[in-house]
């Protein structure tokens, strides 16, 4: 027998049913499979990251980014206080689902909906109940609110669907729900409709969002999330302090304090592309999903045969098996339309 300080230690239980995110598509040299900004970053905050003393990481960047809560208060209307940031949107949503939900309980959340959250969810010992959304795409409100849940997550618009829920939908379960109401908004920038007005409204409701989207940051994880004082006060403890790195806060600033336009010419070209991209995809006879963000949903016969065929020309799309009332599909970020050119050739070669 080995002795016992050779054998390796097995991990916390249900571990064993966990694995590693997947970068795959990210190694093609045109990535449409992360749903980032591929029109790059504002150019203020490539102007600070060139500005930026490298001297200065000597030293820990701020515990809890006092200066870019500052400036996030300014882009979204919130007070400092009701302001948590993160390595990302992952982490603050990490940091919320372990603050709020005790190990053992549930979360309850959309199928499909954003593939980290039942990762998170375990990986903080909470078990997920999944919920079909409405036969018509809507949120499926009863069925969330039924799961004895502790936390429940909606994320608007949905990834990898592409569709928003509507107020209503969200502020029935705000207003019949005593647990935390995670709205992931990580695509907020692109859909028509702000939900950040729900953090003033309700005590329980913590909106996240990020810079990896519009803001073209996703290789330098900052995500934040807005709510009510005292939730932002927990969702803090739970995060720790230094999460978010010195270059990271530096080029968030930049663009929050002067690129916010050019984020928004970005947008309204995205959204101009899109809706020519599914109107393309229609004609070669596809049913892409309609879509309120940066990406589109296209049902498929085989995802994987897709995935393969792009990837061998060099082009990185998102596949899905059977995705529930959806079946297989691929998402195709969308970007510049010299992109779009080359996903649509291999789309249609069918
Ligand atoms: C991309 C994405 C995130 C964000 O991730 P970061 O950790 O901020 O890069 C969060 N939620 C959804 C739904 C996403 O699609």
């Amino acid at each position: 027998m080995s002795s016992p300080a050779l054998r390796a230690p097995s991990a916390r239980s249900g571990f064993d049913a966990l694995s590693v995110y997947d970068d795959a598509a990210q190694r093609c040299a045109i990535d449409l499979s992360d749903n980032t900004n591929l029109w790059g970053m504002p150019p203020s905050a490539l102007r600070a990251l060139h500005d930026f003393k490298y001297d200065k990481v000597t030293r820990y960047p701020s515990a809890y980014t006092s200066e870019l809560k500052e400036s996030l208060a300014r882009y979204t209307g919130a007070e400092p206080s009701m302001i948590v940031t993160g390595c990302g949107s992952d982490d603050v949503l990490d940091s919320a689902i372990r603050a709020f939900g005790n190990p053992g309980g549930a979360l309850a959340c959309c199928d499909p909906t954003f593939s980290m959250i039942p990762v998170l969810a375990r990986l903080n010992g909470l078990t997920v109940t999944l919920s079909s959304f409405s036969p018509d795409g809507g949120l499926p409100v009863e069925s969330l609110l039924a799961s004895n849940a502790e936390i429940i997550y909606i994320c608007s618009p949905n990834n990898p669907t592409g569709r928003s829920a509507s107020r209503e939908e969200i502020e029935t379960i705000a207003r019949s729900f005593d647990g935390l109401v995670i709205v992931d908004h990580a695509y907020a920038e692109y859909a028509e409709d702000s939900l950040m007005y729900l953090t003033g409204t309700f005590r329980n409701v913590l909106v996240t969002r990020t810079f990896s989207k519009a803001f073209g940051m996703a290789g330098l994880r900052v995500g934040y999330a807005v709510g009510n004082t005292s939730l932002i006060a927990e969702v803090e403890k739970s995060r720790g302090p230094y999460k978010v790195g010195a270059l990271g806060s530096v080029a968030a600033i930049a663009a929050l304090e002067n690129d916010t336009s050019w984020i928004r010419d970005v947008v309204s070209e995205t959204i101009v592309n899109r809706n020519k991209l599914i109107r393309r995809l229609e004609s070669f006879g596809y049913s892409p999903l309609p879509s309120d963000a940066n990406f589109v949903l296209v049902p498929v016969t085989d995802s994987a045969s897709i995935v393969t065929r792009a990837a061998s020309d060099n082009v990185g799309i998102r596949g899905f098996r059977n995705l529930s009332g959806i079946g297989d599909a691929v998402r195709i970020t969308v970007g510049p339309w010299s992109m779009m050119e080359q996903i649509l050739e291999i789309m249609g070669q069918k």
